[in-house]
């Protein structure tokens, strides 16, 4: 598994895979040919099917300025390595092609150019499942979080620095007002929850709601923000994680031991089965985080390792067959109140496994095996193609 510093990436939303992937090729790209004079970028499957909701095309444009990007779009080209294809042309002054390149966006950000596996990328942890992690932790007497510092000893400065990028996301979410961009007119809604959480002090769900809308409503406007584990589902992991720290106090350095517990069933996730809505729908965004934060959620309560298992178990089993269908392409609907009842539901599934006294049927593992399988078995209408599902009915109405 990768480090936690691919997984937890600090960039402008609303897409991991629409805008942080796109931007990190074209940047790359623009390094192997910097004599061209300009650029194409053909956009294949999902990429292109809500590039243009996602930002995609702006992203690319901007990151490649001064020099000119001609965008293609073929949303009905899917490649079978990923959905989210792009190819790079390089031209000369005579317009001449000198290089291409094909790079997919496989979610969160990351990259996978065509011909490297998947599993070429630096592992720095030894274990590739929950229940290896589980054992080596058990024979070491180590805690979950323990586990992730004694393999990436240098990350909990990086952790730092992603607690605080969540903090100021969350701060800027909740005063702003309006409607955020794009045809919906979408109201902002995370400062009136707001108010309503400071009128309701013994109600932590609504402190929940409004520090994850916060969160996602600075994604969707194309805000910074840290992919927990993609841009779609970045307010769910800071939303729960910040709501209990006001509640219940507790410290910095106890959130970034969370965020390590967090980000270890995230790398799992991303390395046994999907974090991408183009490939597995929205339990591989909005379910991985649910799964995430609620492994930290009981971390946060002391719990045992076989309870934080249990509780992200929970938290992505109950997500499973999640479709994606942003209306009209835009991360709005149902993005933003998904992840902040996703939040909550992190809190539930954790409370819910702590009442319990550890024992379960479905490991982790085998329901990120499941989700893995169901995501595949979706009909492309139902994996970030705005096709199917709520956005059809919405064009339709
Ligand atoms: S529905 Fe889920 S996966 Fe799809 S764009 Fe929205 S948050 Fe991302």
């Amino acid at each position: 598994m990768e480090s936690l510093r691919e997984l937890y990436k600090v960039g402008n939303g609303p897409s991991s895979s629409h805008t942080m992937g796109p931007a990190r090729a074209a940047k790359v790209f623009m390094g192997r040919y910097p004599e061209a004079t300009s650029y194409e970028a053909v956009l294949y499957g999902s990429l292109a099917a809500t590039g243009e909701g996602h930002l995609t095309d702006y992203i690319i444009i901007k990151t490649m300025d001064p020099k000119p990007v001609k965008i293609t779009w073929r949303p009905e080209d899917f490649r079978l390595f990923h959905p989210n294809a792009m190819q790079f042309i390089a031209y000369n002054e005579a317009n001449e092609e000198i290089g291409t390149w094909t790079v997919y966006s496989v979610g969160g950000g990351s990259i996978i150019e065509e011909g490297q596996a998947r599993d070429e990328v630096e592992s720095v942890y030894p274990n590739t499942t929950m229940n290896e992690v589980l054992d080596v932790c058990k024979e070491k007497n180590w805690t979950l979080a323990d586990y992730v510092y004694a393999y990436e000893a240098d990350i909990k400065p990086y952790l730092e620095e992603i607690l605080a990028v969540m903090r100021e996301s969350l701060m800027n979410g909740l005063v702003a007002e309006g409607t955020l961009p794009g045809k919906l007119n979408y109201p902002r809604r995370a400062k009136q929850f707001f108010e309503q959480a400071k009128a309701n002090p013994e109600d932590l769900s609504i402190l929940i709601y409004a520090y994850a809308l916060a969160v996602s409503e600075q994604n969707a406007c194309g805000d910074v923000v840290v992919t927990a584990p993609t841009c779609g589902a970045s307010g769910v992991l800071p939303g729960v994680l910040f709501a209990l720290q006001e509640r219940e106090g507790y410290s910095d350095e106890q959130l970034v031991d969370a965020l390590a517990v967090a980000g270890l069933v995230g790398d799992l996730i991303k390395t046994n089965a999907s974090i991408s809505g183009a490939e597995v729908g929205c339990q591989g965004e909005v379910g991985s985080a649910c799964s995430m934060a609620a492994a930290a959620v009981a971390f946060l309560k002391g719990a045992s390792n076989l309870h934080c298992e249990y509780s992200a178990e929970i938290g992505l089993e109950h997500h499973l067959g999640m479709t994606c269908d942003p209306v009209y392409g835009y991360v709005q609907v149902p993005c933003i109140e998904r992840n902040a009842v996703a939040a909550k539901r992190a809190y539930d599934a954790a409370k819910y496994a702590m009442l319990t006294d550890g024992y379960h049927t479905i490991t982790l593992d085998q329901v990120m095996q499941t989700m893995k399988e169901t995501g595949h078995d979706l009909m492309a209408k139902y994996r970030e193609t705005a096709q199917g599902g709520l956005a059809k009915h919405f064009a339709e109405c």
